[in-house]
């Protein structure tokens, strides 16, 4: 007797469609040399006083800068500072020379800031500042909002729209925010309230956050906020619009639960300050204690939950302990996105398994994606399925592999060693070794360094009388794309009446293993728990469609366009793609197909607005992207 084993899962409708779309816009610059050097000042504190005018839509603000010398003498700096423009600098001994030239801003100390020493200078700037359609400074028509990460724009680090800075992460420093606007508003800022001042139909709201943050974690929002605080835990605070604070009632009922949660896992809320929630028009980022929790998911329900637990986990990983460099990016974004699955997790082991299926394993396999977790060479791949999805799926697999214990041993080892620092990959794979006393080169080389996923071919046959039965196992990897991956593997062995579990250790691309078993079998099913992220988690064996070199990002340009977009998705030029455009509530718009070489998509008839396009291959390939309509 002969079968084939496949293990078939439907995709459904894509659930998470617009929160894939939200975070993986078109990026179209390279992200070549768009790190920073090393600060030859270690900046210590900011002091920012920021005065919100919402009618003429400029801010004017005075940043105190505390430094100290990282190294050498220094009698020179360079900050980054996005279209606001400087009027003085200055500090104890008076006024400072200092020049702009595009997104930087140079200064003259007054004299050498010589190692050990430090010093403090000021600067006053103003203007209209600079958004993207992501990061930046918004004026919406009631919430005057800062995002801190930009996915359009080099380098990722959004906190010189705001403020002058050094806007990389290698620098992390301490924040006092002193946030003027009328009197009829609410500011809220990083960290803790230290009082408002009233005065002259003014109010000016000053905030403290004193634990070192990198600028792309600084947050300000300005609006008519209603303030919640959480009945069950003190620390928790939400600023909602004041005409949603039912919704918000509706939709925060668990955050209490996920903070304690996360503490389990991995050990108290890292920051001496509160955790809050602050609702902005156009989505989620982690900005630390201050997330900036999107408009459409304060709704009076919990689906978004989910959305919340991948931001309160960046408060580990992200903002404590942070990635060196935007490539290692799958550092935060692995334990955001596999925190998702460890929320579901509380409501039991099914819903965990459901979760990694449905809404990480299955995203990323049908992306397309094949790149390396370690080497995104593009802003898209930065932003992408495989730092999000796969990068979740290789900690849901190490730990399978390690056992919960060593799993969660090892990272909380990783987080403890590097609170407040700066994480590698390296280090990554150090503190799993560390802890484990186990070489884990065989996993890191194949699911972090190297390209794609095992598929495999699997069959199985059974010979034998009674209760003695011999059961064989043929498998293949047949992927077209990446290493052999050597991965224990299992089998569930299904009799009429009882089961059994047995594992392969599979370490090349061909393997045959014989299990004795008492019963006689009537099924295997492989990998019956969903631990592997494979090929055969969508089809069973790899479509024929998909070519050798693996498919690349969707983009379109021009983007933002007038009545046309073209789609270009490299490998797909000889199929046929449908399209299917939702504005942002996710009401379908349009619905149309695209022969090969014909790649021009008419939306003449849509209204200018933002637009979320599902764009579907051959096979079950599928990816999402953001457009943007102009009049
Ligand atoms: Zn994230």
């Amino acid at each position: 007797m002969l079968l084939i084993i496949m293990l078939t899962l439907i995709s459904g409708p894509h659930p998470l469609l617009q929160e894939q779309a939200l975070r993986r816009p078109l990026p179209c610059w390279t992200i070549d040399g768009s790190d920073h050097p090393e600060n030859p000042v270690d900046i210590l504190h900011y002091d920012l006083a920021i005065e919100v005018f919402r009618d003429i839509q400029e801010i004017y603000g005075i940043t105190g800068i505390t430094m100290t010398s990282a190294g050498t003498t220094v009698s020179d700096i360079r900050l980054d500072l996005r279209q606001l423009t400087v009027d003085s600098v200055w500090d104890a001994t008076g006024d400072l020379a200092f020049h702009q030239q595009d997104d930087s801003l140079f200064i003259t100390l007054s004299s050498p800031l010589a190692p050990a020493d430090t010093a403090e200078l000021f600067v006053a700037y103003g203007g209209f500042p600079y958004h993207e359609s992501w990061g930046g400074f918004w004026f919406h028509p009631y919430i005057t909002y800062h995002i801190g990460v930009g996915i359009y724009t080099p380098g990722q680090c959004m906190g010189k729209c705001m403020f002058p800075c050094w806007d990389f992460q290698n620098d992390k420093a301490t924040y006092d925010f002193h946030i003027t606007c009328p009197d009829t508003l609410y500011a809220v800022a990083n960290g803790d309230s230290a009082g408002v001042d009233y005065e002259a139909g003014k109010a000016t709201f000053h905030w403290t956050f004193d634990q070192p943050l990198p600028t792309y974690l600084v947050t300000m929002a300005v609006g008519e906020y209603a303030v919640l605080h959480d009945s069950t835990d003190s620390r928790i605070y939400y600023y909602v619009y004041e005409w949603e604070i039912d919704d918000a009632l509706g939709s925060f009922t668990n955050v209490d639960l996920m903070l304690a949660n996360l503490e389990s896992l991995y050990g108290p809320y890292p920051w001496d300050c509160r955790f809050s929630l602050v609702e902005t028009p156009n989505g989620d980022m982690e900005h630390t204690s201050a997330i900036a929790h999107w408009a459409n998911a304060v709704n009076g329900n919990n689906y978004w939950d989910w959305l919340i637990a991948h931001e309160m986990t960046h408060h580990w990983w992200g903002c404590c302990v942070s990635h060196a460099d935007w490539q290692s990016i799958w550092l935060k974004e692995s334990f955001a996105t596999y925190g998702e699955a460890l929320w579901m997790e509380t409501y039991g082991e099914d819903e965990y398994t459901e979760y990694m299926v449905q809404s990480i394993m299955i995203p990323y396999l049908n992306s397309g994606e094949l790149f390396p977790v370690a080497y995104p060479e593009t802003p898209a791949q930065i932003f992408s399925y495989t730092t999000y999805e796969k990068a979740a799926s290789v900690l849901h697999m190490l730990r399978y592999v390690l056992g919960d214990q060593d799993f969660f041993d090892s990272m909380n080892w990783l987080f403890q060693q590097h609170m407040y620092g700066l994480i590698t990959n390296q280090d990554f794979h150090d503190a799993v070794e560390y802890v484990t006393g186990e070489d884990i080169d065989w996993f890191m080389d194949t699911w972090i360094y190297d390209w794609g996923y095992p598929v495999y071919d699997i069959t199985s046959s059974w010979t034998g009388t009674l209760d003695a039965w011999e059961l064989t196992v043929e498998l293949s990897q047949v992927q077209t794309t990446g290493p052999v991956f050597e991965m224990p593997l299992e089998f569930l062995v299904q009799g009429v009446s009882q089961d059994t579990l047995v594992t392969m250790w599979n370490d090349s691309a061909y393997q045959a293993q014989s299990y004795q078993v008492s019963f006689e079998p009537v099924d295997v099913v492989f990998d019956p728990y969903s631990h592997i992220l494979c090929g055969n988690v969508l089809t069973g064996i790899e479509g024929p469609s998909s070519p050798p070199g693996g498919l690349g990002t969707v983009h379109l340009g021009p983007n933002p366009c007038r009545g046309s977009a073209t789609v270009i998705w490299p490998g797909t030029e000889n199929w046929d793609l449908t399209v299917t455009v939702y504005d942002m509530s996710g009401r379908t718009c349009l619905r149309g197909r695209l022969v090969p070489g014909e790649r021009t998509l008419d939306v003449s008839s849509l209204p200018p607005a933002t637009y979320l396009l599902d764009i579907r291959g051959e096979g079950s390939t599928r990816q999402s992207a953001r457009l943007v309509v102009l009049e």
